[in-house]
């Protein structure tokens, strides 16, 4: 091995920021000098390493950028406990067709079936998939917007929460919104009304959301921006935290199918269910 080649060859992977190829190198060449391994396999060794690498530490940062509250898969979710809802359909959202389609989802049941989990679960799929992500209480956003807004800087609150390809808004309905507060949401849904997708959560039907805001006016301007290109999942049944606390279990309702709302802009491939 050439001790002058093998410096230049570091000094090229400095240049390039290929630190863990540069700190590899000697023990792989040297492995494939002795013919142990061919030159392809050294090669797959010290660029499968680099990419790996990167691509954690690209993961890492997307997900501390997406201030998620807690790290949560499909995988991990018990698809049986929760009536009304299916596996593939979940698996086609987590496909993340519907973020490219600038769609939104609405996750609508009572406390506790898997809400915030599946958002979640949706949110890490787009982070892996290399999509801008931020998730977000409701009441959060608001508090958020309305001090911007008293030191005369909601335009550029309202573009942060604009810029991602897909925000989450969890808790639609839990806690009433401070005045001005659904003024300010109509105001970020509209900003992003097909430019953007939202995730959405409610313990709230739809016909609720007049008392939630406290104008009908709002709430239904607001669903008609959320619903025109949405889906919407009714997650039924009881709270998955009470689900060993027998005495609090409900008997389940028949499940009800989930429904499609509006329609995919034209030319979009049809999201699989
Ligand atoms: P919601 O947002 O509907 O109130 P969460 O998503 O916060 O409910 O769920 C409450 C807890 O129960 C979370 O820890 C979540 O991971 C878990 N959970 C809820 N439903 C399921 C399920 N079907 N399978 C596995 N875990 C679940
Ligand atoms: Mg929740």
């Amino acid at each position: 091995m050439s001790a002058h080649l093998l410096e230049q060859v570091t000094g090229y992977c400095t240049r390039l920021r290929l630190p863990r190829v540069a700190a590899q190198l000697p023990a792989v060449l040297a492995q494939a000098e002795r013919g142990e391994t061919s030159l392809l396999e050294a090669l797959a060794t010290l660029l499968g390493t680099e990419a790996t690498a990167r691509e954690t530490i690209r993961l890492k940062t997307a997900l501390s950028m997406s201030h998620l509250p807690a790290v949560k898969v499909l995988e991990d979710f018990d698809f049986a406990f929760a009536p009304g809802i299916d596996r593939a359909r979940l698996q086609a959202l987590a496909s993340l067709d519907f973020v490219r389609r600038k769609e939104n989802v609405l996750f609508l049941g009572p406390p506790g079936v898997g809400k915030t989990h599946l958002a979640i679960a949706l949110a890490v799929a787009a982070c892996r998939g290399g999509l801008q992500t931020y998730f977000t209480s409701v009441a959060e956003l608001v508090t958020s917007l309305l001090a911007a807004q008293q030191r005369g800087q909601l335009a550029a609150r309202l573009q942060f929460y604009t810029k991602h390809a897909l925000l989450i808004l969890d808790e639609v309905g839990y806690l009433p919104l401070a005045p001005g507060g659904p003024n300010l949401l109509f105001q970020l849904v509209s900003a992003r009304y097909e430019r953007g997708s939202l995730i959405l959560t409610s313990n709230k039907p739809f016909r609720d959301w007049g008392q939630v805001f406290g104008d009908e006016v709002i709430a239904s301007a607001l669903l008609d921006r959320l619903l025109h290109h949405a889906v919407v999942i009714n997650i039924r049944g009881a709270s998955y935290r009470l689900r060993d606390q027998g005495a609090a279990l409900a008997p389940e309702p028949p499940p009800v199918p989930a429904k499609r709302r509006g329609r995919p802009p034209r030319g979009a491939p049809s999201e699989g269910r």
